[in-house]
C-alpha cells in the first residue's frame, strides 16, 4: 500500500532533472515503500520506472561506510587531517591553482554551496568544475550569451499549453520519462497539437511525434540558422518584439541569409520536404516550445546549436508567454541548484559571473573571503588534463566516477593514477574512480541525506532523511566543512546544519540582486529549521520579484514564475541578444571532434541519407552515446535492482541494417568499436531505429578495462570552445565483428 502513513517522508527522486516529488515509507521489514508525491508540482504522483524503483536499490551492500586510507579503514579524524594537511601543503608550494575539486550534479545545494565557497573563496583558485560541464554548459554559455542571464525562461506546464512542441536531441521517453507522460497526455487530449522529434535516431520518443528529422550528428546549428531566413521570408518575424527588446537581429539574419535550403539539407544530412515541414510547422504555430537536451549541449558547436535555437524564438518574440519559449531540460536532480550557487569554473555564486569585477566584489564583501578567486577555473576536461600534465597535484572528487563518464576515460584513468594525492567521495565502495584514491570519505546517500535540489524548471524542493546514516557516513556539506575549519577557515564554515547553509545562501541571492539579476531566493532567507524542514517545492521567481510574469498561467504555478514576460533581459540594456551562427564546415578548434572525423574517415559528415552524396564504403561511423531507459550513469544504484537491470542487461552498439549489413555483422553478432583512444566490446542490435552511418552506445557501462562496455574511453575529449562541454554525441569509430 503506497498510501502515505505517519512515517511517510516527502522527498524529491535521485535521478534526473524532472525533479519528481517522490512518498518515501520506510517499513517495518526494513525495507522503504515508494510512491509518486500527488501534490508535487513537477509529476502530480506520476514516478517512472527508475523512479518507482528506488526502494529496491536502497542496500547496504557493497557501500562504502568508513574512511579508507589507500584502502586501508581509517577513522574520520585522521582522514580529514590528512585531506586538509595535503591540500594546505600543496597550496603553499605550487599555489592555489595546483588544487581542485571536481564534483556532481548528484550533490545536494548545500554541499555544491559550501564547496564552491571553499575553493573559490578561501583556496583561492576557481578550479572547480563539475559533472554538469557534461550536461548543459552549453546551455548555460547560450542563456549568458542572448539573455546576459542563465534562465532557463519556461516552465513544464508550457509543454502543455503549446501548440507545436519541437523536441531536439532529447530522449524525452527515456530519459525524462515524466515529462515525456505529460506532454503525451497533453497531446491525446488536445490531438491538434503537433510534435517534431529532430534526432538521429528514431527513439521511443518518436512514438508521440508527428514528424521525425533524422538528423546528422550536430547539424542543429544549419538547422535552426536556416529557420530564420526561412521565418523572414514567411512574415514570421515579430518585429515590433525584435525592435523593442532585442539586438543583432541584422547580423544574424545575415549570417544566416545565404543559408538555403540545399545547404541545409548538405549540413544535416536531412531531406529538403522534411525540413520545409519543419519550418512551415514552426512559421504557422504561435505556441512553440523548443526542447533540447544532450543531443544539443554535447557537441563542439553546443553553444551556437543553442543560440540558433533562441535566436528563432528572439525573432518571433515565442518566449516568456504561456506555452511558448525554449526550454533546456537538465540532465541530472540538481544540475540547476549547482549552477545556482556557481559549481562551474566559470561561474560565481547566486548566478552571478567570475569575470565581473563588481560580481566578485559582492561575493568577496558577503564572505568575507579577501582571497576570492579573479578568474575562471579549469573546466573539467581541462581540469583532467592539468591533473595528467601535473599542473593539478591534488584533487577532490566527489559523487561522480570520471573513469567511466569522461570523455576519453583512459586518459583520465591515468592522469589520475599519476596524481600525487586524489580524494574521493562515494557512498560506494568500489569504483573504477576510487581504485585510484589515496583517502576515500564516505558519503550520506539519497535517503540518509538532506537539503535541497532545484528542477529544470527553477523549482527548488527538499531532499529529505527517512533512513539513518550507516556506518561512518557522512553528509558532502559535512566533510567539506570539516576540512575547510582544518585547513584554517573555521569561522567561514562553522554550519551545523543543511538549513544554515541554504539560508546564507539565500541571502546572498537577494544581497546580489538589488533588483538586477534573475536568481533572488531571498524571500527564503529567514527559515529557520523547522520551516526549511517542512519548505514546500517552490518555484523561482518568487511572486513580487522583479521582471516576472505577472499572472499565473494555470493553477498549479504561483504568479511569476516564468520570465521574459516583460521583455526585458539581464544584459544592461534590458535587451535581448541574437547570436549569429554560421555554419563552419570545419571548427576552428584545433582538437575538434569534426576535424578529427576528417582524419580518421576523409569525410566530416555521416549518413548515407544526406542529399548529395553517398557514403562511401570505407566510412567510420559517428558514435553517439546516452542513456537507456532504466538504468543510470554509470549503475552505481540503478545496476542494484534486478528489475531495472532486466531491461537491458548488456551494453550494445545500435546500427542501421545498412551499415550491419556493409559490415558483415548481424543482430546479436559480438562487435569490436574503436577509436584511436581505445576499444569496446559489445553486443549488435541491428535496427531501422538507427541512422545509417551513426552507431549508438548506451554511456552505463564500466569495468576494469575498456572490453567491458565503457565506452566513454572510446570518446573524444573535443570540447565546444565557448562552453568547455566535450562532444560527447560525436566521436568517430569503426565497428567490427568480434
Ligand atoms: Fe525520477 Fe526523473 Fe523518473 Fe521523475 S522522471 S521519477 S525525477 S527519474
Amino acid at each position: 500500500d503506497a498510501a502515505p502513513t505517519a512515517t511517510t517522508v516527502r522527498t524529491t527522486c535521485a535521478y534526473c532533472g524532472v525533479g519528481c516529488g517522490v512518498l518515501a515509507t520506510p517499513r517495518a521489514d526494513g525495507g522503504v515503500t515508494i510512491a509518486g508525491d500527488p501534490e508535487h508540482p513537477a509529476n502530480f504522483g506520476r514516478l517512472c520506472s527508475k523512479g518507482s524503483a528506488l526502494g529496491e536499490t536502497l542496500q547496504m551492500e557493497g557501500r562504502l561506510l568508513h574512511p579508507t586510507h589507500h584502502g586501508v579503514r581509517t577513522d574520520w579524524d585522521t582522514a580529514l587531517d590528512l585531506v586538509a594537511e595535503r591540500f594546505s601543503a600543496t597550496i603553499a608550494e605550487y599555489g592555489p591553482d595546483s588544487v581542485a575539486f571536481y564534483v556532481s550534479g548528484q550533490l545536494l545545494t548545500e554541499d555544491y554551496y559550501v564547496a564552491n565557497k571553499l575553493m573559490k573563496g578561501f583556496i583561492g583558485s576557481a578550479n572547480i568544475d563539475t559533472n554538469s560541464r557534461l550536461c548543459m554548459a552549453s546551455s548555460v554559455a547560450g542563456h549568458r550569451r542572448a539573455f546576459g542571464s542563465d534562465t532557463v525562461p519556461g516552465t513544464y506546464e508550457d509543454l502543455e499549453l503549446a501548440d507545436l512542441v519541437v523536441l531536439v536531441g532529447s530522449n524525452l521517453a527515456w530519459c525524462h520519462p515524466v515529462i515525456y507522460q505529460r506532454l503525451a497526455a497533453a497531446k491525446a487530449a488536445r490531438p491538434a497539437m503537433k510534435v517534431v522529434l529532430i534526432d538521429p535516431r528514431r527513439t521511443m520518443t518518436a512514438d508521440i511525434a508527428d514528424l521525425h528529422l533524422p538528423i546528422a550528428a550536430d547539424g542543429d546549428v544549419a538547422l535552426f540558422a536556416g529557420l530564420l531566413p526561412y521565418l523572414a521570408e514567411a512574415g514570421a518575424i515579430h518585429c515590433d518584439y525584435v525592435a523593442g527588446h532585442t539586438e543583432g537581429f541584422v547580423a544574424a539574419l545575415k549570417a544566416a541569409r545565404n543559408l538555403r535550403l540545399a545547404e541545409v539539407a548538405e549540413a544535416t544530412g536531412l531531406k529538403r520536404d522534411l525540413i520545409e515541414r519543419f519550418y512551415a510547422l514552426f512559421a504557422r504555430h504561435e505556441k512553440v516550445v523548443t526542447v533540447y537536451s544532450q543531443g544539443v549541449n554535447q557537441s563542439v558547436c553546443g553553444t551556437d546549436k543553442v543560440n540558433a535555437i533562441l535566436n528563432c524564438h528572439l525573432a518571433t518574440g515565442r518566449i516568456g508567454r504561456p506555452g511558448m519559449g525554449p526550454f533546456s531540460i537538465t540532465g541530472q536532480p540538481n544540475a540547476m541548484g549547482g549552477r545556482e550557487v556557481g559549481g562551474m569554473a566559470n561561474m560565481l555564486a547566486a548566478h552571478m559571473a567570475i569575470e565581473d569585477e563588481p560580481h566578485r566584489n559582492i561575493v568577496r564583501d558577503f564572505w568575507d573571503a579577501p582571497r576570492l578567486a579573479e578568474r575562471p577555473g579549469l573546466k573539467a576536461v581541462e581540469m583532467f588534463e592539468a591533473v595528467a600534465s601535473g599542473q593539478i597535484r591534488a584533487i577532490w572528487i566527489m559523487g561522480t566516477n570520471p573513469v567511466v563518464s569522461m570523455p576519453d576515460a583512459d586518459a583520465v584513468a591515468r592522469a589520475l593514477a599519476a596524481c600525487p594525492f586524489v580524494v574521493v567521495s562515494d557512498v560506494v565502495e568500489k569504483t573504477d574512480t576510487l581504485k585510484y584514491a589515496a583517502v576515500a570519505f564516505p558519503a550520506a546517500a539519497w535517503g540518509e541525506k538532506d537539503g535541497t535540489v532545484t528542477n529544470s524548471e527553477r523549482r527548488i524542493s527538499r531532499q529529505r532523511a527517512f533512513l539513518p546514516l550507516p556506518g561512518e557516513a557522512r553528509p558532502d556539506w559535512w566533510a567539506i566543512c570539516a576540512v575547510a575549519r582544518r585547513m584554517g577557515f573555521g569561522p567561514a564554515f562553522a554550519y551545523d546544519s543543511p538549513a544554515v547553509i541554504f539560508a546564507e545562501h539565500a541571502r546572498l541571492s537577494a544581497h546580489a540582486n538589488e533588483g538586477s539579476r534573475d536568481f533572488d531566493i531571498g524571500g527564503l532567507a529567514g527559515l529557520d529549521e523547522a520551516q526549511y524542514d517542512t519548505l514546500a517545492p517552490v518555484q523561482w521567481p518568487q511572486p513580487g520579484q522583479p521582471r516576472t510574469n505577472a499572472a499565473p498561467a494555470g493553477p498549479a504555478m504561483e504568479a511569476g514564475s516564468r520570465f521574459f514576460a516583460d521583455g526585458r533581459f539581464y544584459h544592461a540594456d534590458q535587451r535581448a541578444r541574437f547570436v549569429p551562427t554560421p555554419l563552419k564546415r570545419r571548427p576552428d578548434d584545433a582538437r575538434s571532434a569534426a576535424a578529427e572525423r576528417m582524419d580518421g574517415t576523409g569525410d566530416e559528415r555521416a549518413g548515407d541519407e544526406r542529399a548529395d552524396s553517398p557514403r562511401r564504403s570505407d566510412d567510420g561511423l559517428i558514435l553517439n552515446t546516452g542513456r537507456v531507459r532504466d538504468h543510470w550513469h554509470t549503475m552505481t544504484r540503478t545496476g542494484l535492482s534486478a528489475r531495472l537491470s532486466a531491461h537491458i542487461a548488456e551494453p550494445y552498439a545500435e546500427i542501421n541494417p545498412a551499415d550491419a549489413s556493409r559490415l558483415g555483422l548481424a543482430e546479436a553478432d559480438l562487435v569490436v568499436v574503436s577509436s584511436p583512444r581505445g576499444q569496446i566490446v559489445v553486443r549488435a542490435l541491428v535496427s531501422e531505429r538507427q541512422r545509417p552511418g551513426s552507431v549508438f552506445v548506451p554511456m552505463h557501462w564500466t569495468g576494469e578495462t575498456s572490453s567491458k562496455g565503457r565506452v566513454d574511453a572510446l570518446v573524444s575529449p573535443a570540447t565546444d570552445p565557448v562552453s568547455g562541454q566535450p562532444g560527447l554525441k560525436s566521436t568517430s569509430v569503426h565497428l567490427r565483428r568480434f
